[in-house]
């Protein structure tokens, strides 16, 4: 017997008399983090006749392994969504301080997505992702969370025909499409045959949440630490109390760390609170992997599209990827609903929106990645983007926002600005500062490296 799982708590849409599923639906969506019900959302949104089905194997809410950093793009994109009540009331953040590897700091503000007030907030993955889950469901998506999705048969035509399955029993669905939203090892993406990405082209991150004694919380900050380079450390405040922190390295580059991911976190922290005087009080410790976009593979399957981090739609140098899960799922409904659900190729045009919007935006973040790997340069690009409004603006763009470029200009910069540390208490916005202790120390590397938690 088939059953309809509660949607975490909240009341389905659907009425306890109409719960009998039907064996097929119009597009089933799998995975409900944020890719998953923003596609479900935008569906009963955009496309309301589709009868729209949202599969997890786990129930809402649910941790992620995250920074929580949600940036102006996701905050864009919630509100078209009609979801903004998600971050309402939150602290809003605006200003970014990046810290290099020998301790010089510039900030700036928050690059603008889609002509809004250039504003981020800090919203832990629990909440955020159950938040936007129960929004789908209240539009009309038919929540099956708590199941998984097991296998995937495409060779039938007009349909795909999927498996679930949740504690001895089985379902068998026929969807006129599919949307992958199942995360970084995603199950679709392994049936259609596609590869998970290269070491190179995946990080590894921990992150963990901390209590300061007193307030020391502000921007959202990054410091760019010798031994993590190209990747990095992020405090991220939820208040000026407690904060989002954790590293972020090249699974590539990991691979020859002596030291393992809780190890790095804990040094970070030792830093942190060498710079800030100020121990902090941890828990909560969690790791994950990322699939960046520098290796994006083909997203549009037939009627099977990857979407997320299912489709590797993760910033190469940052991490960062709500925002560009966010707008994966909208562009792969508008294709739905612009090519037609029952065209051979549904998501064709969705593919190449994606590529046309981000392909570059990724293509740049990954070189700005190459250029930060040398340790002299991280510090000589700081340095000049405290002397530099304009390279401040563009670094915030490419790292949180959509820039497409590195130019000869902004290297040009870095060159003339970077070589010299600027007078200490010098203007704040951007601003520069020399650490009291000469940059930010770095504790040495363990002897042993010791086992690396999963999420
Ligand atoms: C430590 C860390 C820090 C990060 N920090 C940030 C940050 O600050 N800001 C930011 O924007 N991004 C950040 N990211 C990246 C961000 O977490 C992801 O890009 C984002 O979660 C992608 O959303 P998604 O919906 O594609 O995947 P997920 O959030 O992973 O959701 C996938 C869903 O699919 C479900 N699922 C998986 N397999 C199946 C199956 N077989 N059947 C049914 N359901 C299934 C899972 O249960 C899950 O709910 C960070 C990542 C890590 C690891």
């Amino acid at each position: 017997m088939w059953h309809l799982t509660s949607s975490g708590g909240l009341p389905s849409t659907v009425p306890p008399a109409q719960r009998e599923p039907p064996l097929s639906c119009d597009l089933l969506v799998v995975g409900a983090g944020p890719a998953g019900a923003a596609a479900a959302a935008h569906a009963r949104l955009r496309a309301p006749g589709l009868a729209t089905w949202l599969v997890d194997q786990q129930a809402f809410p649910r941790d992620k392994a995250c920074g929580d950093g949600v940036g102006p793009g996701v905050v864009a994109r919630l509100v078209t969504l009609g979801a903004g009540h998600i971050v309402a009331g939150r602290r809003p953040i605006e200003r970014v301080t990046i810290v290099g590897p020998s301790g010089a700091t510039a900030g700036g503000d928050l690059p603008p997505v889609g002509g809004n007030r250039p504003v981020g907030y800090v919203v832990p993955r629990v909440d955020f992702d159950a938040a936007l889950f129960h929004h789908a469901c209240r539009l009309g998506a038919i929540s099956y969370a708590g199941w998984r999705m097991t296998s995937l048969d495409t060779s039938m035509p007009g349909h795909v025909q999927v498996r679930l399955a949740r504690a001895g029993e089985a379902l068998s669905v026929r969807a006129r499409a599919v949307i992958a939203a199942d995360g970084v090892r995603s199950t679709i993406r392994r049936c259609l045959g596609v590869p998970y990405n290269r070491p190179r082209h995946t990080g590894l991150a921990i992150r963990a949440y901390v209590t300061a004694p007193a307030p020391v919380f502000q921007d959202l900050e990054f410091p760019f630490l010798a031994p993590l380079l190209p990747g990095y450390g992020w405090v991220f405040p939820l208040d000026a109390t407690h904060a989002n922190v954790g590293v972020m390295l090249d699974a590539s580059r990991y691979r020859h760390s002596p030291a393992s991911l809780e190890v790095l976190l804990a040094q970070f922290l030792r830093a942190h609170a060498a710079r800030h005087g100020a121990p902090l009080d941890l828990h909560g410790r969690k790791a994950y992997m990322l699939s960046f976009g520098s290796q994006l593979p083909r997203l549009a399957h037939g009627r099977v599209a990857l979407i997320g981090d299912a489709g590797s739609q993760v910033n190469p140098f940052t991490g960062e990827g709500i925002a560009y899960a966010l707008a994966a799922a909208m562009l792969a409904v508008d294709s739905l609903r612009t090519t037609g659900i029952d065209a051979p190729r549904p998501f064709a045009a969705y593919e190449r929106a994606f590529r046309a919007r981000f392909e570059r935006h990724f293509r740049a973040s990954q070189f700005a990645k190459r250029l930060a790997r040398s340790r002299r340069f991280a510090d000589w690009a700081i340095r000049a983007a405290a002397r530099s409004p304009v390279l401040v603006a563009k670094s915030t763009e490419l790292l949180m926002g959509e820039g497409t470029t590195v130019s000869p200009r902004s290297l040009l910069t870095v060159l003339t600005h970077g070589w010299r540390w600027p007078a200490a208490g010098g203007s704040s916005r951007p601003s520069v500062v020399r650490a009291s202790n000469g940059g930010v120390p770095w504790i040495p590397r363990p002897r042993r490296r010791r086992a690396t938690e999963a999420s």
